[in-house]
């Protein structure tokens, strides 16, 4: 009798959505088989799910809104189903954060559930749904070993330095620190830029995460010294939604002198600010490229002027630059907003060849002019990839 090979279901669970990839592993490498998602849950769901050849494997959608639980219920089984020849072993998942006590993947139980759970009042946008979704899955299958990577780990490398606020040292020992997220992408870059830039990768270089959050990260021989993130995934570069850097005066201006409460500022610096909140308008990038408000001008030249400003910071907290790498939805897709950045840090050194930054063509791509001082990439960003490594490295 032939052992079926092992695979692992990376899950990225949201407030309403759940993202799934389903990787078989063969040789001790683990593939990607399919992938897709639930989202919407909140109102019309919508399941989709491809094959690694980007192919259709089943499309559906409901007019009720759906439990978390019963999406990662339904996730499970079509994964179950479509594992064809494989014996699903593990599930991998996304978690925020895993403080000062997780600088690495680990394997979840419930003294790991107890720590996490401390976290939830720190990222409560996040945190709840990925403890949800690990619990449920302990209960349907107890044999199957679950594994918690943090978007934070990658970040636990910076100096002391790096890592703190100006407060008293009493509430650095009650989690105030600047923990960083999408360390997953910046994992994952880290890890390609041996192959494709060796200087790079040794040297000094800024990692522009732009999607619908975004942050960037210096990177000083491919290990994280600083990044734009803090406490929370609210600071640093404007994001679709989201503020970026805030003066905390400002949320205790609209509460004791606007009338808002906490609740109604979280809403507004966490929902409808970023490329939203200063267009009016969307915050789709693409919506805002194709419209021709002045608002939405003015949206887009305020997220690549706090881009370039967080660069400059993160160039003096690294202390030189060597490389630039763009990644994520708005990064690998718009070179319009990756001309913008590169032009405003022209000052620095940084020049990209305009034609091959229209049509980069799929992959990673060298986007930097011979003569620039500084080595400019795109590389697309895979954090189910880096999920999947650490899953099979713990669960083998
Ligand atoms: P996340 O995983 O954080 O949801 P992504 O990395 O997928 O985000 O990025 C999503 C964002 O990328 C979208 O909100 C959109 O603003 C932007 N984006 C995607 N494609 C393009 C494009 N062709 N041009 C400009 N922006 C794009």
């Amino acid at each position: 009798m032939t052992i079926a090979k092992p695979a692992l279901l990376c899950l990225n669970t949201g407030s309403s959505s759940v993202k799934f990839s389903l990787y078989a592993v063969d040789d001790h490498q683990p593939q990607r088989v399919l992938s897709g998602q639930m989202e919407g849950l909140l109102g019309q769901p919508r399941f989709k799910a491809v094959d690694a050849q980007g192919t259709i494997l089943d499309e559906r959608c409901w007019d009720a809104p759906k439990r978390r639980a019963e999406a990662v219920e339904s996730i499970l089984a079509f994964v179950r189903a479509h594992a064809c020849g494989y014996r699903l072993t593990a599930v991998g998942h996304r978690v925020v954060l895993g403080g000062i006590e997780y600088p690495n993947a680990v394997v979840v139980n419930d003294d790991v559930l107890s720590v996490l759970d401390r976290y939830v009042p720190i990222v409560p946008s996040h945190q709840p749904a990925e403890i949800e979704a690990i619990r449920l899955l302990c209960e349907i299958d107890p044999d199957l070993t679950q594994v918690a990577c943090f978007d934070s780990a990658f970040h636990r490398t910076k100096s002391e330095l790096a890592d703190m606020y100006a407060l008293p040292l009493r509430y650095r020992d009650r989690g105030i620190r600047r923990w960083g997220f999408h360390g997953l992408s910046y994992d994952y870059i880290s890890t390609q830029l041996p192959k494709l830039d060796p200087v790079l990768a040794n040297g000094k270089t800024v990692v522009m995460h732009l999607g619908s959050g975004a942050s960037l990260c210096g990177l000083v021989g491919g290990r994280s010294a600083y990044t734009s993130m803090g406490f929370s995934p609210l600071d640093g570069l404007m994001m679709g939604t989201r503020t970026g850097s805030l003066d905390p005066m400002i949320a205790l201006y609209l509460i004791q002198q606007l009338g808002m409460t906490a609740a109604d500022v979280e809403t507004l610096i966490i929902k409808e600010s970023g490329l939203l909140g200063v267009s009016g308008l969307s915050n789709d990038m693409r919506d805002l490229e194709n419209a021709t408000t002045r608002d939405a001008q003015l949206a887009i030249d305020l997220f690549v002027y706090m881009l370039a400003r967080e660069t400059g910071a993160a160039m003096a907290a690294i202390q030189g630059l060597d490389g630039i790498v763009f990644t994520a939805g708005i990064g690998e897709h718009s070179a319009s907003i990756r001309a913008k950045a590169c032009q405003a840090l022209a000052w620095a050194g940084v020049a990209i060849d305009a034609l091959l930054n229209q049509s980069p063509g799929p992959g990673a791509c060298k986007l930097s002019t011979a003569d620039s001082r500084v080595g400019v990439w795109l590389i697309p960003t895979d954090e189910e990839a880096v999920i999947a490594r650490d899953t099979w490295a713990l669960s083998r």
